[in-house]
């Protein structure tokens, strides 16, 4: 996987040494695909941050691609429709 041409160290700020560990979630537990879903839980991977490594000074951070930021937004939205439909079950009783 190779990172993106935008991407920066946010330590040296070099764009060129950025080295990609991959997806940190990379490998998902049977368990928690099947609780959530095929659909969310690959939402929820695809919106996982790439893992990158700078070569000139070592240090290690993530960073989201576009895809993942509005994946991210799509598991928000779900959460949130989820939580107000919990919410209309548990307020309106007749
Ligand atoms: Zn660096």
């Amino acid at each position: 996987m190779t990172p993106p041409k935008s991407l920066r160290c946010p330590g040296c700020g070099n764009p060129s040494s950025i080295i990609s560990h991959g997806k940190r979630y990379a490998v998902y537990p049977f368990g928690i695909l099947a609780l959530l879903g095929l659909l969310l839980s690959s939402l929820h991977q695809a919106s996982s941050p790439v893992d990158y490594e700078c070569r000139a000074c070592g240090r290690k951070f993530s960073a989201r691609s576009a895809l993942a930021k509005f994946c991210l937004a799509i598991i928000a939205l779900l959460v949130l429709w989820i939580v107000l439909g919990l919410l209309r079950v548990l307020l309106v009783r007749e």
